[in-house]
């Protein structure tokens, strides 16, 4: 288990509370929905840390409550997160450069 998946999670922790349910092996774990969940502990909404995104199923696309893992940080999380956040990200998640070599 790598250090930085371990950090990722305590983030999401932080901001989401417990999880709910975790399927380590395909990266991927369920925490209430901070908008739709009223303390029903449906568990709806779900990360996934390995391709880095994340959705509700119940209003992801009601409330777009969906998308880039980044997204939910800037939902969700206080600016010390999504900075932790940004370090931890892997490169080729990260928005793309405009930049192009050749
Ligand atoms: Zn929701």
């Amino acid at each position: 288990m790598s250090d930085d998946k371990e950090i990722l999670l305590e983030l999401l922790r932080e901001i989401l509370d417990d999880e709910k349910q975790h399927y380590e092996s395909k990266g991927q774990i369920a925490f209430d929905c901070p908008i739709c969940d009223e303390d029903r502990h449906k568990g709806n909404l779900e990360v996934n840390y390995i391709h880095h995104v994340y959705k509700c199923w119940s209003c992801g696309d009601v409330n777009n409550t969906k998308g880039p893992l980044g997204k939910l940080f800037d939902q969700f999380g206080n600016k010390k997160q999504k900075k932790v956040y940004t370090l931890l990200q892997p490169e080729e998640f990260k928005p793309r450069k405009k930049k192009f070599k050749n």
